[in-house]
């Protein structure tokens, strides 16, 4: 498969950066340059830190470069999966702060006049009566929760707004939206860079080594720092080992059709739509008028054969109306996803941060970690500690035999899927 990625086609943020060239010190050292890598480094270089930035590849490199850019209030594990592990009282201060998060993203995008073309507006898609039954329960949480969705349409009023046969009902969603990720973590980045940040690319670490200063090997130097903050996502390996066998890496896929003058007909109000299935469709327009539609899933994060066919169909399935659409990029990327799909933020010693799991729901939610990692960083740890005190096990089996064991518990949720 040629993975070309439309984001990267579409870059409208310029940013300059190099690899790090000797031996440094510097007051937090973050690895990984993605949204969380990035927003920790903002704001931690607005309080007045001194941040080294360390990234293997380039900024917005892994999934911050290559998601669907739906920016969501809530996390990959439902709400009432929260309440299971931690309590009510805790799971509602969580759920106030993934509605911070989406807020934080929008004021970000407007302080730092960032080009990313973010768009408010989401339907949540019903198939089948038993998602129908989720969205209405998806309803009365929200409500609960003092943060009300919008209604649920059907019918002729449905088709209006979300012209496909596939559907027998969606939730209005008035907090979720959309953005152009890559061009919002590049414009993040900026932005750190600008408040202070040294943003060290091509530069890969190799080991951390705990201590009162904590000593940090890369490819190209060596980094001394007070605290490290580890935001590697899917793609941090066996850096951290202790850390490893709590995330699966798991690889999904999107497609951008050519510019259509029919896109806008598909979805009117220009809404990001996901659908309630476990391996979920999800999609939606872009600025310049193309259909970004995801979906499939690969738990050897091989990409599947024969893929530009398949989501081709799939988006057809959806969208009948594309029968003569070409798929112009194609490109796929690692969600880092947690046993239980809620977020796994911690420490690992006093001084060493980390931060993974975002479980395929991060556009909006790494925005807020970072700042966050920052608040935690400066001393005051009580919101990160709401995420921290969430419990995690590790996959059953251990690192070798992760992927069975996830295959197993996913062929179940398939299963779902089909009834
Ligand atoms: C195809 C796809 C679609 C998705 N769609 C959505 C969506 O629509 N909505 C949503 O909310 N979420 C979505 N997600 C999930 C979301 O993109 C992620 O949760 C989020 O981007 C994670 O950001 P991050 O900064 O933690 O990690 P990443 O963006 O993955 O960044 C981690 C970085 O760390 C670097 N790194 C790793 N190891 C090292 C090392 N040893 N040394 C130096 N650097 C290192 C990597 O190179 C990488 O750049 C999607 C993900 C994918 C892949």
């Amino acid at each position: 498969m040629t993975l070309q990625n439309y984001y990267q086609a579409t870059q409208k943020v310029s940013l300059h950066t190099a690899p790090l060239d000797g031996d440094i010190t510097t007051d937090v050292a973050i690895i990984g340059g993605g949204i969380t890598g990035v927003s920790a480094a903002l704001h931690l270089a607005e309080r007045g830190y001194d941040v080294a930035l360390i990234e293997a590849e380039h900024i917005g490199w892994g999934a911050s470069g290559r998601n669907g850019g739906q920016a969501l209030p809530g996390f990959g594990a439902a709400q009432a999966k929260l309440k299971s592990l931690v309590g009510a009282e805790h799971a509602k201060k969580l759920w106030t702060l993934s509605i911070e998060a989406v807020d934080l993203l929008h004021s970000q995008i407007q302080r730092l006049n960032i080009p990313c073309d973010p768009v408010t507006g989401y339907l949540h898609a019903a198939i089948k009566p038993r998602h129908l039954r989720e969205l209405h329960e998806m309803q009365e949480d929200a409500a609960a929760l003092g943060t009300p969705l919008g209604r649920i349409l059907v019918g002729e009023e449905l088709r209006h707004r979300l012209a496909s046969p596939r559907y027998i009902a969606a939730l209005e969603d008035p907090i979720a939206g959309h953005i152009h990720p890559y061009n919002y973590t590049l414009g993040l980045a900026a932005a750190a860079q600008k408040a202070g940040a040294k943003l060290y690319t091509q530069t890969r670490v190799q080991s951390l080594e705990p201590g009162p200063t904590i000593t940090i090997k890369t490819t190209r130097g060596t980094v001394r720092a007070r605290f490290a903050l580890t935001a590697g996502g899917a793609y941090l390996g066996d850096l951290m080992r202790p850390l490893a066998g709590y995330i699966m890496p798991v690889g999904t896929y999107i497609i951008a059709t050519e510019p259509r003058a029919d896109v806008a007909r598909l979805i009117p109000g220009n809404e990001a739509v996901a659908d309630q299935n476990f391996v979920l469709d999800y999609f939606r327009r872009s600025a310049d008028d193309r259909l970004l539609f995801g979906g499939r899933v690969s738990y050897s994060t091989l990409p599947p054969p024969s893929l530009k066919t398949s989501m081709l169909a799939r988006a057809r399935r959806v969208f009948p109306q594309l029968a003569d659409a070409r798929v112009e990029f194609l490109w796929g990327g690692n969600v880092d996803i947690s046993q239980n799909r809620a977020p796994h933020f911690g420490r690992l010693t006093s001084n060493i941060l980390f931060m993974q799991g975002f479980s395929g729901h991060g556009v909006a939610l790494t925005g807020l970690a970072g700042k966050l990692a920052a608040e935690a960083i400066a001393g005051q740890a009580e919101r990160f500690d709401l995420f921290a005190a969430i419990p995690h096990a590790r996959f059953p089996g251990g690192r070798t035999f992760r992927v069975p064991a996830l295959l197993l518990a996913t062929t179940y949720f398939r299963l779902a899927d089909m009834l």
